[in-house]
Formats: structure tokens, sequence, C-alpha cells
């Protein structure tokens, strides 16, 4: 690994912060997050920062195509538009971030294979998510058996299970060639792959779901887009779309390391 000096770690960093926040990708405290994440990335290696910006860059893009239909089919059932705001930004990059400063002067393997897992999940979840509503057409609900609207959580298309294995596939290919050790990359696909089902099974079932009344729809949001308060409609209060991503990161790990040590 070639080393960063912390000073120009922080350095690119902010730049790459504050390039976030002039683009609108991110809210100003996303991008301070995202600033952060860069730095410790940077300071543990370089094939880390280039880790980071194979899952940043096409999540990004893939969050604006088609932003114009994706709104219109979702319209009211998912919370806010996607990678905006900063607990989302946490949600997929917190065990990654945590990851790399495990890696900081160590040369324990551990932290590589979580990491490229954690990040290979958020990005397989990503791609399965936008391409599924951009392409996808009615989602099918694995939690009550029929097709549902679109932005449902829990809920699968084919266009979206393809992405999801492609950007699990993506960020493997990404470590490899970033420098990771082949079989660290094998096994965060791997992983990425385990905790984008995760994601599927723990929306399907356990995270909170809403309801308005008026529309007679479910919904992410406190308020519908129709005006009317919504109210809860099973699943756990705490288990919100966030933390379900914050688990989906933690089984990909899980999943990579398992993987890592029963096959590398
Ligand atoms: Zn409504």
């Amino acid at each position: 690994m070639i080393p960063v000096s912390p000073l120009v770690g922080v350095a690119l960093g902010a730049a790459a912060g504050l390039a976030t926040w002039r683009l609108r990708l991110l809210s100003i405290v996303g991008s301070c997050i995202a600033a952060a994440l860069g730095a410790v990335a940077m300071m543990a290696g370089i094939p880390w920062a280039m880790l980071l910006l194979a899952f940043f860059i096409p999540a990004t893009a893939l969050s604006r195509w088609r932003r114009r239909i994706k709104v219109q089919r979702t319209a009211g059932v998912l919370a806010e538009e996607p990678m905006r705001r900063a607990s989302q930004v946490v949600a997929n990059g917190g065990l990654f971030g945590a990851a790399a400063i495990a890696a900081l002067g160590g040369v324990a393997e551990w932290p590589v294979v979580v990491a490229i897992g954690a990040l290979a999940a958020a990005a397989a979840d990503t791609w399965a998510t936008e391409i599924g509503m951009g392409m996808g057409g009615a989602p099918w609900s694995l939690r009550s058996r029929t097709r549902v609207a679109p932005g449902t959580s829990g809920a699968v298309t084919l266009p979206g299970t393809v992405a999801m294995c492609l950007g699990a596939a993506w960020m493997g290919t990404s470590a490899a060639l970033a420098g990771f050790d082949p079989a660290a990359a094998m096994a965060g696909a791997v992983g990425g792959v385990g905790g984008a089902l995760g994601d599927t099974l723990l929306g399907a079932t356990v995270q909170y779901r809403r309801w308005c009344p008026a529309c007679e729809r479910g919904t992410e949001r406190e308020v519908h887009d129709c005006g009317t308060p919504t109210r809860g409609d099973g699943g756990w209060r705490f288990m919100s779309n966030d933390v379900v991503n914050v688990l989906s990161t933690l089984i990909g790990a899980a999943v990579a390391v398992g993987w890592h040590r029963a096959f590398a």
C-alpha cells in the first residue's frame, strides 16, 4: 500500500467533500461526512480511496439516471430523494470508514475484507434500487407476495436483481484493480450480494412501514405528499431505511469475512 500523509489525506478528502457539495450531490452535513470518509480512506492508502470512488461515482450517476421517471413512479413512497442526507452517507459508508481507521498502521487483512464487503453491499443495494425503479416496472413484494408500488422496500424486480449482482461484482472487480488482494476482493463481492439480500429480507419483514389513510397507500414518509399524516403499518419503529442499510453493510462485511476465512 502506498502511504499518504495525514495532511494530504485531509486536504484531498476536504476537496472531494467540497466537490460533492458544489455539485449538489449531498447536503452540507453529508458533504462534511463524505470529506471525513475521503480523508480516512486516503490515510489508509490510495486503494481505499479508489474503492470509495468506485462506490460513489456509479451510485451518484445511477441515482440521477431517469430521475424524473423514478420520482413519478415512486411518488409519495420514498422518504426523500436518494443520496442526499447525512444519515444516508453514514448508513452506507460508516462501516467502511471504521474499517479504514482500523487499517491505519496495521497489516491485518480483515479490515480490507470488511471494507470491501460493506461497500459492495451498499453498492449492490443502490444499483438494485436505482435500476429496479428506473426500468423494473411494478416490483414483487416478498412480504405480501403481490406486485406493489415501485420504491416499496422488500420488493424485487428482475432488472433490479441483476443490477444487485452487477453492483457487487463491480465493487469486487474495482477492489482487485485498485490493488487489494484478489481473494479479499472476491470475498467482498460475495458479501455484497449477501448484504443486499439481507437488506431486501429486512425490508420485507421488520423495516418500519407507514400508511397514508387518505390515499390508502404505503409510504416511508411521516407526512404523505398529499399532506395527510401517516400512521404506522407494521415493522419495528426504530427500523428505518437507514438502520436497515447499516445492518445490510454489517451483513455484507460478515459474509465477506466468513467467505474469506472459508475459501481464501
Ligand atoms: Zn396520501
